[in-house]
């Protein structure tokens, strides 16, 4: 990656198309509004580990586990059922900025290939 400090790298919201103002309006928005966070969601059974609880012998609680892989390696997070609808949330909007994120990207391939400021 080539980093250069320069004003003029910054671009104006006047030479924008609609296109990529949209995509960076909305991406700022949910920014600046929402939780985001990569991984995908898995639903497992698991142990909760207290001695009389009905898991112990039998099958374990459906529950929701995080899996992000960092660097090559796989992590996995437990979700407590009172926080599964807000990471699912996070999880979609993780999605959502990315695919954003991907639009104004191809948006500057184009200007490079097309050599247009
Ligand atoms: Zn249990």
């Amino acid at each position: 990656m080539i980093m250069s400090v320069n004003k003029n790298d910054q671009v104006s919201r006047a030479h924008m198309s609609a296109a990529e103002r949209r995509a960076r309006s909305q991406l700022a928005q949910l920014l600046s509004q929402r939780g985001v966070i990569r991984g995908t969601l898995l639903m497992r059974k698991r142990k909760c580990g207290k001695a009389n609880c009905r898991c112990a012998r039998g099958e374990g609680h459906e529950s929701m586990f995080l899996v992000v892989s960092e660097n090559g390696r796989t992590r996995q997070l437990f979700v407590p059922k009172d926080w599964e609808s807000r990471v699912r949330l996070w999880v979609e909007d993780y999605h959502h900025a990315r695919e954003l994120m991907e639009e104004v990207s191809r948006i500057y391939w184009d200007k490079v290939r097309n050599r247009q400021d």
